[in-house]
């Protein structure tokens, strides 16, 4: 590239983090980044559409299930997404009965059925994604669910960084924050981002003065400092020390069956793993 460097433009932290992702060399990166500059222009584009952005209620069902509301409609009901109009006063829980039809083409043979709401309801957020009504679960309008099980680092971490920042995306701010994002260098999360930001955040080729940039370069939880796993073999807990005596022994018989635990939780943070590697494919 024969125009003025682009990586060398980035603040240090944000060239270490991009080379610490998979890539084709320094090079090629410049050429990626340089390309990214030409089309973006003067700043990122903003994301073309917004979710989990109203008062949001998640309502008990007569099937079990619990069900969104956003703003003044129910969005797990219907074919299409309902478009959720600004609130212009408190949110009242809706009632009656909604219509549920089936959301995925033929293939799916879920009939079209009807659930009488009941006057239960919480803050999506203390909703088991399992108890979650599955239309639209995936579009990223209910919050993340608030584990209370401490071994569910991914839930606990996410929780840090929504107290410190918010539940809305830390970049965006106009979808509600899913996926935690981390750099690839420190492997230190930086924040909570929606579903449109959270895998292509790092792509963002400009020094400053776009959105992307400026969470980048001053991520408002990073003081946070929590660590990312990468691997299946976490260790977050102090595991008891010694080792000698039939206490210790005990001890650590005891902490196998967690451990396992561990592992499958390893394996709950595939999707998004997934989903920031598909991000760094789209790059180019
Ligand atoms: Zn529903
Ligand atoms: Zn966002
Ligand atoms: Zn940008």
């Amino acid at each position: 590239m024969s125009s003025t460097p682009v990586l060398d433009a980035l603040p240090l932290h944000r060239q270490l983090d991009l080379l610490a992702r998979p890539n084709q060399g320094r090079e090629a990166l410049e050429a990626q980044l340089a390309a990214r500059m030409a089309a973006y222009g003067a700043s990122c584009a903003r994301p073309p559409e917004q979710r989990g952005h109203l008062p949001t209620l998640a309502i008990l069902g007569g099937d079990g299930l619990w069900h969104l509301q956003l703003g003044t409609v129910m969005i797990c009901s219907g074919r299409y997404r309902p478009k959720p109009a600004p609130l212009s006063s408190a949110l009242e829980p809706l009632d009656g009965t909604i219509r549920h039809e089936p959301w995925f083409a033929s293939r799916d043979a879920r009939p079209v059925w009807d659930v009488r709401l009941t006057s239960d309801h919480q803050h999506p957020q203390h909703v088991p994604p399992g108890l979650r009504c599955p239309v639209r679960s995936e579009d990223g309008d209910w919050d993340p669910y608030r584990s209370p099980v401490r071994s569910n680092w991914k839930s606990r971490k996410r929780s840090r960084y929504i107290d410190a920042a918010g539940r809305m995306c830390h970049a965006c701010g106009e979808s509600l924050g899913i996926d935690l994002e981390y750099d690839r260098y420190t492997e230190h999360i930086r924040g909570v981002l929606c579903q449109y930001c959270s895998g292509a955040v790092y792509e963002c080729p400009h020094p400053d003065g776009c959105y992307r940039a400026d969470y980048l370069n001053h991520p408002p939880a990073g003081h946070l400092r929590e660590r990312y796993y990468t691997g299946g073999n976490r260790n977050d807990r102090p595991r008891p020390r010694g080792g000698s005596g039939v206490a210790g022994r005990t001890a650590s018989l005891v902490t196998q069956p967690r451990a396992r635990l561990r592992a499958g939780d390893a394996g709950l943070a595939a999707p998004s793993d997934d989903l920031a590697r598909r991000g760094t494919t789209h790059g180019g």
